[in-house]
């Protein structure tokens, strides 16, 4: 499926897809630009919000929601089922436990820290900043 914005991680799409509507329980989408958690980053994404959208992306861009991964419900003083996937694990707290949208973004960018991914990603940036900086000292102790 084609979208019209790229983000690194869902967390960010998710994020971003909070202003554009109210938050949806048990359902995908709604009326005004409504969505629940996942189906906000879908509206950010420029998508429909719905589970046939939801499928095609994961599987294009965000492989790791629905990959097989043992995730234990985050929420406290429950016993919820483990979840096979990020994705049904974030359903499950935005329909179940009605976490907010943003609760939900929290949360799943910590699981996308531990797959290691976004951690790459700002450990290469911080790498150029500190070369830049290397470099800029350098040339001055050449000048003075
Ligand atoms: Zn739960």
């Amino acid at each position: 499926m084609r979208v019209e914005k790229r983000y690194a991680y869902y967390s960010a799409a998710i994020r971003a897809g909070i202003s554009m509507g109210r938050q949806t329980f048990d359902r995908w989408g709604g009326a005004h630009g409504a969505a629940c958690a996942l189906g906000s980053g879908l509206r950010a994404l420029g998508v429909p919000a719905t589970s046939a959208s939801a499928s095609s992306v994961f599987y294009t861009h965000y492989r790791y929601m629905t990959a097989p991964r043992t995730t234990h419900c985050p929420a406290e003083g429950l016993k919820c089922a483990n979840f096979t996937s990020l994705r049904d694990a974030a359903m499950h707290l935005n329909d179940y436990h009605r976490w907010s949208r943003e609760r939900i973004a929290d949360w799943l960018y910590a699981e996308e820290e531990k797959l290691g991914f976004i951690t790459l990603i700002e450990t290469e940036a911080s790498n150029e900043l500190f070369l830049e900086a290397t470099t800029a000292e350098c040339q001055g102790s050449v000048l003075h």
